[in-house]
């Protein structure tokens, strides 16, 4: 593929047509030296421009090519591709190509993605189409039945968000100021914050070392005269240990609200997540198992949990009377279009997944004895659906510290995401408590790409980078 500079348009031709990369580098005959490169679309508008296949492609203009030198790192290449340009010579310190640097749509592996494709711009175009924009529509019905015939609940109620759909079970539950909700520390802030927000006081509670769910022991020890409710999370996918955590609910008279938020489709035993407890919540924000852009879902078994909930994500409104208020409500409604992605989504969650399935069983199967990896470990009772595929990085033993692989994957083009910071440590609650086993995840603990598109090659090439820092 490489032409001296002097060469005609017909030999650049003939060159380019034995690549596959619709272009050819030209080079000083004598030295090597990189002169530029010529694509097919330069010598098409050559032609056009009246010059003849004997030609010089010295003559023709073009357009200057971009080149990478030797040593420079992964992302700074990649910041050179844009829309023309897909392919970068890489140069050696005199100038010579070593290397080419080639665009890959799929170089760049992210976190987690959401998976479109016909049905959700068809329904979202039925609602613009139709004007049902806002928050009446038959996507919300049609999404809520669905959700709830899913998780085998009686009951499924959309909500703006998965916080909302927070707020809104601890409200319907009468949970308010004096009340204390205890919490797993290991958590988004939402789980935390949904209880402030009604007043009351989140109790936060060590995980288990294994699952790296709530500690059913810790739980039994944070009881107190106040304590109103346990909110479990089935954190990053997999169910908490939700047998042990019932018990100690019956026995102590606490009520169970599962965030779910992560963990749609997962089991404990042979129960689906959000009904196991009094009530379920669910997300539906962009990076969760199925998304509607911004989105949440309370699930119950409970007919006067679910009015409750209707009548106060509609501004506390009496369904015998408009613009009649008896209690503070909220609007915390989802719209007809969320929805719309919503019914798509769920029409094809089965098959996210399995592959997500797919997806864990090859990274575990790829990542197996590498001294101080650890995989968030499968409970005996947990069926997980593997939201973000998690491992923790022992660095006396890896030999480098999460931070570290952090970064080393995302100089090639492997996003990673660190474990959630503990809610006790955050600014806004700073307990001063000590939480070992959440504070060691926070700091070890790393989400790996975990899409559903996510190709066999791709683990493999995430695999071997891991192994490849792991040895050096
Ligand atoms: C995402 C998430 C939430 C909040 O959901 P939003 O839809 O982003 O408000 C709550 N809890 C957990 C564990 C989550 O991961």
């Amino acid at each position: 593929m490489s032409l001296p500079a002097d060469c005609s348009i017909r030999q650049a031709l003939q060159a380019i047509d034995k690549g596959a990369l619709g272009m050819a580098l030209l080079v000083d005959p004598d030295s090597n030296i990189f002169q530029g490169l010529i694509t097919d679309g330069d010598i098409r508008r050559a032609l056009i421009q009246g010059f003849g296949l004997e030609s010089h492609v010295k003559e023709i203009t073009r357009p200057i090519a971009k080149t990478a030198s030797e040593g420079m790192s992964f992302e700074q290449i990649t910041t050179m591709f844009t829309d023309p340009v897909r392919v970068v010579p890489v140069l050696d310190k005199a100038g010579v190509v070593i290397d080419l640097a080639i665009f890959d749509r799929r170089i760049n592996l992210p976190v987690a993605e959401p998976c479109f494709n016909e049905n959700e711009l068809l329904y979202v175009s039925d609602c613009v189409i139709t004007g049902w924009v806002s928050s009446a529509g038959k996507y919300v019905t049609r999404f809520e039945s669905m959700f709830a015939e899913y998780c085998s609940t009686k009951y499924a109620i959309t909500t703006s968000n998965g916080t909302t759909a927070l707020h809104l079970a601890l409200l319907a539950l009468g949970i308010g100021p004096g009340d204390e909700v205890i919490v797993p520390s290991l958590t988004f802030i939402s789980t935390a914050n949904a209880v402030t927000y009604t007043g009351a006081k989140p109790i936060f509670v060590d995980s288990e070392e294994q699952s790296w769910t709530i500690d059913p022991t810790g739980i039994e020890s944070a009881i107190t005269s106040k304590t109103r409710a346990i909110i479990p999370v089935h954190i990053y996918g997999h169910p908490a240990d939700m047998g042990k955590i019932m018990d100690i609910a019956h026995r102590k008279h606490l009520y169970v609200i599962e965030d779910a938020a992560e963990a749609h489709g997962a089991y404990y035993h042979d129960q689906m997540v959000g009904g196991i407890g009094d009530i379920g919540i669910f997300s539906f924000y962009g990076n969760k198992i199925i998304t509607t852009g911004e989105g949440g879902m309370i699930t119950t078994n409970d007919p006067s949990i679910a009015e409750k909930v209707r009548i106060l994500r509609d501004h506390g409104m009496t369904a015998e009377r408009r613009y009649w208020h008896p209690v503070l409500g909220y609007n915390y409604r989802l719209t007809n279009i969320q929805a719309a992605l919503g019914v798509a989504q769920m029409e094809k969650i089965a098959s996210i997944l399995k592959n997500k399935k797919q997806i864990a069983k090859k990274y575990t199967e790829m990542l197996q004895e590498i001294s101080g990896l650890t995989i968030q470990n499968t409970a005996t009772w947990a069926d997980p659906v593997y939201w973000l595929f998690s491992i923790q990085i022992d660095p006396t033993l890896f030999g480098y510290s999460r931070d570290e692989l952090i970064q080393y994957l995302k100089e090639k083009g492997i996003e990673t995401r660190p474990l959630f910071p503990p809610v006790h440590t955050q600014p806004i609650y700073n307990t001063g408590q000590h939480l070992t086993i959440a504070e060691k995840l926070s700091t070890q603990g790393l989400s790996l790409p975990s899409s559903p598109n996510l190709k066999e090659d791709d683990i493999i090439r995430i695999t071997q980078e891991i192994r490849k820092l792991n040895k050096t």
